[in-house]
């Protein structure tokens, strides 16, 4: 059987370096990384759509294509005129990466400024799948407007994973992005959070600590991702580890994003969150034996 998956946020261009001073030019952003591994790993009879805000320049166009290219739908894109894509530079320097961003003003930030729009996208898929970046970038009025959506969707019954992915600099203050999470948390019924993220910001002592905390806002379904150390399944019964997959790192990036996007298919097609866990935790080692968030499918399946 299949469905109708939305994954809602932010995808970039990426510049990164190419040697001899030169730059390469790439698409990503957690929420799109997701929505691609998804793609990638859900059989044909399910689709993939992405809803970000996109402008009506060139680079936005590179970008639906690329997105098309990819299999992901993009007809829930909101196109605003002389608006533009939000960018990212990725520094080399003695082997260690840093970032600039350039996106206060991306087009992204509008995607829930029409209210109808997002209500008729969400409307139209089975699954909704968002993140902290995504309520991180959005006005107030636009947070709430998304917000109730997506409360709305888990009352009708739709599955909506959340990710915290949780970026302090993308946030005015502490409090605000810890309240803000929380909420975005309860508007979901699956949550996938890093472990690390969530010790850090809202100082777990354990991954169980992790766990009841969401469980307590009124999650059903968590997974909390751990790194080389597994991840953790609580859908109800006792909560299990399923142990992370060998790997050799070469780049971690997109480590969360892939897992988060293998794990949802394969849980949406056998049900077994387990079982899943296990696929997104390969698919994840797979990808972060290779440079860059993106990684082929055919590589994937190497
Ligand atoms: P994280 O968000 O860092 O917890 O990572 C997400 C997922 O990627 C984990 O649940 C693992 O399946 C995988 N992963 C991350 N780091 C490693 C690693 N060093 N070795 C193997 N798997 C990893």
């Amino acid at each position: 059987m299949g469905g109708r998956f939305l994954s809602i946020g932010e995808c970039m261009v990426e510049l990164s370096q190419a040697g001899g001073g030169l730059l390469r030019k790439g698409f990503a952003g957690d929420t799109f990384n997701t929505a691609w591994y998804a793609r990638a790993c859900l059989p044909a009879t399910w689709s993939v759509d992405y809803l970000t805000g996109l402008g009506d320049d060139v680079v936005s166009e590179e970008m639906i294509a690329f997105m098309a290219g990819a299999g992901v739908g993009t007809s829930a894109i909101r196109r605003i005129a002389g608006r533009t894509p939000g960018l990212y530079m990725i520094h080399l320097k003695n082997g260690e990466r840093s970032f600039s961003y350039w996106r206060d003003t991306s087009a992204a930030r509008a995607l829930a400024a029409d209210a109808d729009h997002l209500r008729r996208a969400i409307e139209a898929v089975d699954v909704v799948y968002f993140s902290g970046i995504t309520l991180a970038i959005l006005p107030v009025a636009d947070l709430e407007t998304l917000l109730s959506e997506l409360r709305r969707a888990k009352a009708s019954g739709k599955l909506v994973a959340f990710d915290p992915n949780i970026r302090p600099r993308l946030w005015s203050g502490r409090e605000t992005m810890l309240a803000t999470i929380s909420d975005g948390a309860r508007a979901a019924n699956l949550v996938m959070p890093s472990f690390d993220d969530e010790a850090t910001h809202f100082g777990d002592v354990s991954v169980a600590a992790t766990m009841n905390r969401y469980h307590g806002l009124g999650v059903e379904k968590i997974v909390v991702k751990n790194g080389e150390h597994g991840a953790t399944v609580s859908f109800g019964d006792e909560p299990r580890l399923v142990p992370a997959v060998e790997a050799k790192v070469v780049d971690t990036t997109s480590a969360g994003d892939s897992f988060n996007g293998a794990f949802l298919a394969r849980y949406l097609v056998t049900g077994d969150a387990v079982e899943a866990a296990g696929f997104g935790a390969a698919v994840a080692a797979r990808v972060i034996g290779e440079h860059g968030a993106l990684i082929a499918y055919e590589k994937l399946v190497e």
